[in-house]
């Protein structure tokens, strides 16, 4: 009898024996519906055998086998497989949540739901001039309809925020029309590559960093791309790109989350008119993700533009990964399966023998290592793109003895002020939204802290509310002391909110806009802010790390930094690294056009050699001295490192499983375990957390143990929630 052992959303690390039954032939990569204790669920073939340990009695048939899409290929599995391998996660659950989610359900998916968009006769026969010239996004919509064919309600939203508005009133005028025609096929007009008629020609160091790689297009090989900001790696990227579209492959272009904005997207779109690029990230509907997921597997999609959670879409005939802001922390997960998407990205490039680019101004420490110790080849754009477009000055203002108006001091003010007579943009950087990141009593010294967590309830005070911004607790702002009584209730330090009210009381005619999570929460209000500051209709820019990357806005010639001290003292061994690429990237949001550029720092600190660094523009020497200290410290890239985490009500249980969790590890291997220890945030949203560190110099010596310890700790203690995290991000 033929055995599917079949990978199923649960976290055990086996695959579950069925025998084929009599719904047809099933092979590896299928879907199939299977009953699991008194549950349907669905699975995924990962294998096949003749025979199983189970009684042929207790074997029991799938139930069906899905033929709604092709089955997962061969590639794609190995993949997960060396996934779950590498973070010792169940292969089941590394397998089904890679499945966009209407293929982990029990129903087999309707052929193409979404909703695409298509002209009419009338539409078809429409000249642009019909339309009032001011109408630059109806104007778009029509090139584009016309151009592609069929549209996406993704494409098109994708065009610009107010594209699905233009939509609407085509629809109503009976121009354009809904198809479903999209899912199953696009239009053959929107695939195969097309060029762009406006090309810059490349720099030297464009040139010399795009003939690396073509020349070694068909083999595995890790580039690192470091270039500064503005100094041209999206172009790059594009003319690689648009060498393997001309050899029929597909790219799979990964960016953080917050980077993926409409202007990238358009920038490729316009490059690409006749590629189909689909986007992939948690913002898009189930169902859109689908499709764009299914145009990938097809090979019909023929660049991907995503997220982390990209890396796992099938591309039958990828040739290129590009990992932009490759040392952005959000590529690594920090629940379920902790994996690295860069990490796993090299992986994917190394099974399918292609080569991928890891761009970036600050790259990770463990990559700059890597290229510096010839593992990975150095590419460098060391000056800008655009001739005159300078790197920026940066200056320190010290601020120790100078008089703030709140927070804010009269050199950056002045600053302000010049750039709002000239009319040019400014941004004021500060990484803490609220009015004020504490509530303080000033008779008995009372602060406002979570209940839940160990961390401090930020003052918002428009909503006179405190928030918690790690567990998402909130309550109403005391009016006096819960301790004392006192009235005298005051918030301490600064936030988004209080920078906001203070320019706004000494600039009452600039348009300000303060752009943080919280202004940004509604749908669509990232990209309807940034669009008006690409339209220079804002003059003062209050912005959190949301404002740090990527953006290009032509007339920001400002940065004001403020309150970053913070991070110069932290305990976290990755504090100051992460620093100076969030100043970096701050840094080079000014003066990217023709326009001068200059970055202010309010530091009690402005010796530090963290500010020494940036002020010289000077990631080499920075990224040396960490070097140096991490050798010396033994931490990575000088050692490996497995976290086990451990989560319970009481932080005696959490430390305890800890403690026995060390007692049962393996003794064979050559790793050093540390004591458990409370975490930094010790308490999270009502559990108290708890880690163990484990280092190795060897890296296989490392995942040796952790294999060994993983199935050790498997039903040591219940009332535990615990994980092994490998290449830990958070402490
Ligand atoms: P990065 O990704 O390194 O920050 P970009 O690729 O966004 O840089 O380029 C910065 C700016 O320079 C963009 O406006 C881009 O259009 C322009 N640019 C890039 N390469 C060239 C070039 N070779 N000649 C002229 N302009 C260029
Ligand atoms: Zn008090
Ligand atoms: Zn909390």
């Amino acid at each position: 009898m033929k055995i599917l052992q079949v990978a199923l959303d649960v976290p055990l690390d086996t695959l579950f024996d069925y025998s084929a039954g009599d719904c047809g032939e099933a092979g590896i990569g299928d879907r199939v519906l299977v009953s699991f204790g008194r549950r349907k669920m669905v699975g995924v073939v990962a294998g096949i055998a003749d025979h199983s340990i189970l009684a042929p009695g207790r074997i029991k048939p799938v139930l069906q086998v899905f033929r709604d899409t092709p089955p997962l290929s061969g590639e794609i599995l190995r993949l997960l497989q060396f996934c779950a391998d590498y973070y010792h996660h169940p292969l089941g659950e590394v397998i089904l949540n890679a499945l966009p989610v209407p293929l982990r359900q029990t129903k087999p998916i309707a052929p193409a739901k979404a909703a695409a968009y298509r002209l009419t006769e009338a539409g078809l026969a429409l000249e642009a001039d019909a339309l009032p010239s001011r109408a630059i996004v109806k104007h778009k919509l029509l090139l584009n309809l016309k151009q592609a064919g069929t549209l996406a309600r993704s494409d098109i939203a994708a065009l610009s925020p107010s594209a699905p508005q233009a939509l609407k009133e085509f629809l109503a005028q009976g121009w354009a029309e809904e198809t479903e025609e999209v899912g199953a096929a696009p239009s053959p007009r929107f695939i195969g590559p097309g060029r762009a008629s406006y090309l810059p020609s490349l720099t030297p160091a464009q040139e010399q960093a795009v003939n690396a790689v073509l020349g070694k297009l068909e083999q595995f090989q890790v580039w690192l791309l470091h270039g500064i900001t503005g100094s041209g790696k999206t172009e790059v990227y594009l003319r690689i790109i648009e060498q393997v579209l001309q050899r029929g492959g597909q790219a799979l272009v990964l960016v953080p989350e917050i980077n993926l904005t409409p202007q990238l997207e358009s920038r490729f779109r316009a490059r690409f008119p006749g590629a189909a690029l689909v986007s992939l990230h948690s913002r898009l509907a189930a169902g859109e993700r689908l499709r764009n997921w299914s145009l990938a597997q097809s090979g019909q999609a023929r660049i991907v533009l995503g997220t982390r959670l990209s890396l796992f879409t099938p591309l039958p005939k990828l040739m290129l990964i590009v990992v932009d802001e490759e040392h952005d922390g959000s590529f690594k997960q920090q629940d379920g399966l902790r994996y690295s998407a860069r990490d796993m990205a090299i992986a994917r490039a190394k099974q399918a023998g292609v080569p991928v680019v890891l761009g970036s101004a600050t790259p990770a420490l463990e990559s700059w290592h890597n290229a510096v110790t010839g593992r990975y080849q150095l590419l460098e754009l060391p000056a800008r793109a655009v001739a005159e477009a300078a790197l920026p000055t940066i200056r320190c203002l010290d601020v120790t003895r100078a008089n703030l108006v709140d927070g804010l001091s009269e050199p950056l003010i002045e600053a302000l002020r010049t750039r709002l007579e000239r009319g040019e943009q400014s941004l004021v950087f500060i990484n803490r939204r609220g009015f004020a990141p504490v509530m303080r009593c000033g008779q008995c010294g009372w602060i406002s802290t979570c209940h839940r967590c160990s961390s401090r309830l930020v003052v918002h005070l428009r909503e006179k509310r405190l928030r918690c911004h790690h567990c998402g607790h909130e309550s109403r702002m005391p009016h006096t002391c819960p301790d004392c009584g006192n009235a005298d209730l005051a918030p301490i330090g600064l936030g988004t909110q209080r920078i906001e009210e203070t320019l706004i009381g000494l600039f009452p005619t600039a348009r300000i806009l303060r752009v943080d999570r919280d202004s940004a929460k509604r749908k669509h209000a990232l990209p309807e802010m940034l669009e008006r500051i690409h339209a220079a209709e804002v003059d003062i820019i209050i912005g959190t790390q949301l404002m740090a990357k990527g953006h290009d806005f032509k007339k920001l010639t400002l940065v004001g930094v403020v309150n970053a001290d913070g991070a110069l003292y932290s305990a976290d061994f990755r504090a100051s690294e992460r620093l100076f690429a969030q100043l970096m990237q701050v840094s080079g949001r000014a003066g990217r056009d023709t326009l001068p550029g200059e970055v202010l720092i309010q530091t009690q600190f402005p010796t530090h050699p963290l500010y020494q660094s940036l002020i010289r523009h000077d990631y080499n020497g920075f990224a040396e001295s960490l070097l140096t200290e991490r050798k010396q410290a033994e931490f990575p890239p000088y050692c490996h490192q497995v976290l086990l985490r451990a989560e319970a009500p009481l932080m005696e249980t959490a430390l305890a499983f800890l403690r026995k969790a060390k007692a049962a590890a393996p003794t064979r291997f050559d790793v050093t375990l540390f004591d458990p220890v409370p975490a930094q945030m010790a308490r999270l949203a009502g559990n108290e957390r708890a880690h163990l560190l484990v280092q190795a110099a060897s890296r296989g010596a490392l995942q040796a143990f952790a294999a060994d310890w993983n199935k050790a700790l498997t039903g040591l203690d219940g009332r535990v929630r615990w994980a092994l995290d490998i290449d830990p991000q958070e402490f």
